[in-house]
């Protein structure tokens, strides 16, 4: 495998797994800061802010900063200021979305806006959603952080954002524009923000249908590994495949202390 200087690393199912660290991830990310290459973690998850995903990757020995956690909401608040500057927004989410937007210095408005921006909240209610319906229908501009349709809790599948969304879409017509992966705008953020060329990125994902398609939307390399969502017998059978499939981390880990 080559050299990549900047590496995207997927965190569910590829650095943990609910409470419990992947085999190998925090190994793998150590002997990466070894060579002297940190890595970028990237999340769909708008829930959290910067902070929080540092802290909890901290609590798996996983040691980064700020600048290396990328989540769907910080792409959505970048997408936002740089398409749409100095325009209002009318936001839907939660602590992640609003942390997100007040620091890339978004103008927030609650009603009258120029762009509708909507990830999870844990507090959404007929309200919100009618406001994002009335916001919608007048300047067609919507954008999600993430198309999630659900994800795992202790208890079961609970709706994600992708679903409640689809309320909005429904009722105005208007298709969202999506932020997290599949598509590829957290890598296009990443790449911005530190001067990559397409050539030295990778990102590495347990999820074939949202974290490879994401490297190969956007055109850089992808590694899968069999630690997560999609296993290897079903990626293999894929068309368009990953450029590398490994196990785990550890592999790649052993070529890197060679
Ligand atoms: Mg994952």
């Amino acid at each position: 495998m080559k050299m990549y200087p900047c590496v995207c690393l997927d965190l569910d199912g590829t650095m943990y797994r609910g409470t419990d660290v992947v085999p190998f991830a925090a190994e793998f990310v150590r002997s990466l800061q070894s060579q002297g290459i940190q890595p970028f973690f990237i999340t769909n998850n708008a829930s959290k802010t910067p902070t929080q995903l540092v802290e909890k990757l901290h609590s798996f020995g996983i040691k980064t900063d700020e600048e290396h956690v990328v989540s769907s909401a910080l792409a959505t608040a970048y997408y936002v200021k740089t398409r749409y500057p100095n325009q209002q927004v009318f936001a839907i989410g939660g602590e992640g979305v609003q942390h997100a937007l007040q620091a890339a210095h978004v103008s927030i408005v609650k009603e009258n806006s120029d762009v509708v921006v909507m990830g999870l909240d844990r507090e959404l209610n007929y309200d919100k959603l009618a406001q994002g319906c009335l916001e919608v229908a007048r300047h067609r501009e919507f954008v999600v952080t993430n198309g999630d349709k659900k994800f795992p809790t202790e208890v079961g599948m609970y709706p994600g954002n992708g679903a409640l969304a689809k309320v909005i879409e429904h009722a105005t017509g208007v298709e969202p524009t999506i932020i997290g992966k599949p598509f590829g705008y957290m890598l296009e953020m990443i790449q911005a923000m530190h001067d990559f060329a397409k050539e030295d990125m990778v990102i590495v994902g347990d999820n074939y249908d949202t974290d490879i398609l994401a490297g190969i939307h956007f055109g850089i390399d992808t590694v899968h590994v069999n630690t997560g969502v999609s296993s290897t017998v079903e990626v293999q059978e894929k068309d368009l495949k990953p450029t590398y499939l490994l196990e785990n981390l550890r592999e790649w880990t052993l070529e890197l202390s060679h």
